[in-house]
């Protein structure tokens, strides 16, 4: 590989060869449950560790491995590993260095299903998490005690879209010897890329932009490779595992003790407890990739236009897109997003929530899903459905009014994007 390439050349090339047995050029879909050992030597030496190579598609498959590598060269880290969706990406990074006792501390305007999970079940595990606003670092520090193990934010929360000041989060994570996940789904590697910035574990849904065309579902984390788990506090890493040898993942990994955090996902997650990936979801997400940073562009520009057609109109009482120059985001977006701020909108239409929901049912071309990334434009209520399980006053907390629309802005031709909501701001 060669070491210089750039991000968009990364998304089409990395992490393959043209295939060893069929010189086949583009990645083959390997369909495969489980791989044919040479002999009973052979099959005990890949199950002690002695030999790399593929025992059973749970844990490993070329198909998979090609979307990790590419993932990780377009995130600059040093391994990553797919799961079958963001939740489970999210999920299992999360449980993988917390254990029952242990606390988090998040930014509480996140995906709903991530607040759903935080605030109501990793407390069923006795994992506990303290939220706090997203950019308020002394309540972050206030937060942060004896038994806290990593600090999640995200990078554009959702859906208010507050860019958080990740230079913080990573300088405060690192004076408490914290590993820092980000949820970086809403800025794709060739927006942003995390790790630059400090953070430790970077993870998307692949199920949006990086798929792009709502098509599959699927997740991945990627590992920085550069946080020291030998600290004792951190017992998932130090204490033996029964369930590999009596191993201590911090330690007795040899090499690849660097890698100790995407090595225990691999074995005690997929392993274990089994969130694999799907091949045929990862061989879509390989073909989403190739495109992903020319499709960004437009994702980007489309959703600018939008912000300031949309800022500028009578019947719109607010706007919240982090390229626009009065958003209270944008200094953050200048620092942080100089490549383009993203596919998704938030605007309160005038009339509150009754105008709200009347817009989202009589606007053309959008598509009413609980879905965002994909080529098509999409519109949906938040406050009445991927956060109503929010109570109101938590809803505010995380910033998001009754009346609040979230747009994920499409491919489409812009003049028809902006005709569709010119005729639904009509009808309100
Ligand atoms: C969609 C999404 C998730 C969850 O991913 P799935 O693939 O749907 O499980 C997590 N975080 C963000 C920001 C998302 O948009």
């Amino acid at each position: 590989m060669k070491r210089n390439w750039h991000l968009d050349t990364l998304a089409v090339h990395a992490g393959q060869q043209s295939d060893p047995s069929t010189t086949a050029q583009a990645v083959p879909l390997y369909r495969t449950a489980a791989y044919c050992f040479r002999d009973s030597q052979h099959a005990s030496d890949l199950f002690s560790l002695q030999e790399a190579g593929y025992i059973y598609s749970r844990l490993t498959n070329p198909t998979n491995d090609a979307l990790e590598k590419r993932m990780a060269a377009l995130e600059g880290g040093a391994a990553a590993l797919t799961l079958a969706s963001g939740t489970a990406a999210i999920s299992f990074a999360i449980t993988n260095i917390l254990r029952s006792g242990d606390e988090l501390v998040s930014t509480n305007n996140l995906y709903g299903g991530t607040y759903t999970l935080f605030d109501a079940i990793l407390p069923q595990q006795g994992i506990t998490t303290r939220f706090t606003n997203v950019n308020d670092f002394d309540a972050l520090e206030a937060s942060i005690n004896d038994r806290t193990r990593a600090v999640f934010i995200e990078l554009i929360g959702n859906p208010s879209l507050d860019v958080a000041d990740i230079d913080r989060y990573a300088e405060i994570a690192r004076r408490y010897h914290l590993p820092l996940l980000v949820d970086s789904t809403f800025t794709p590697p060739c927006l942003f890329r995390p790790l630059e910035h400090g953070a430790t574990i970077v993870i998307h849904s692949l199920s949006k932009w990086i798929g792009g065309h709502g098509t599959a579902i699927g997740g991945v984390v990627t590992d920085s490779g550069r946080f020291d788990w030998t600290d004792p506090k951190f017992r998932l890493y130090n204490d033996p595992d029964r369930g590999y040898h009596n191993l201590r993942f911090a330690h007795d990994l040899g090499d690849l003790n660097a890698l100790a955090f995407i090595l225990r996902l691999r074995t005690v997650g997929l392993r274990n407890q089994g969130p694999t990936l799907a091949p045929d979801s990862a061989w879509l997400f390989l073909q989403g990739l190739e495109s992903l940073p020319v499709r960004m562009e437009r994702h980007c520009q489309n959703a600018y236009r939008v912000a300031q057609f949309l800022a500028g109109h009578a019947k719109v009482d607010w706007v919240r897109y982090p390229g626009l120059e009065r958003d209270p985001s944008h200094a953050l977006a200048a620092r942080y997003l100089p490549r383009g701020c993203g596919g998704m909108v938030v605007f309160g239409p005038r009339g509150g929530r009754d105008a709200a929901r009347k817009l989202v049912d009589s606007i053309d071309l959008f598509s009413l899903v609980a879905n965002v990334g994909d080529a098509k434009s999409l519109i949906i209520h938040p406050a009445s459905t991927t956060h109503s399980q929010l109570s109101d006053q938590d809803q505010r907390d995380a910033g998001i009014a009754p009346e609040l629309i979230r747009l994920s802005i499409g491919l489409e031709h812009i003049d028809d994007i902006i005709a569709a909501l010119e005729d639904a701001l009509a009808v309100i």
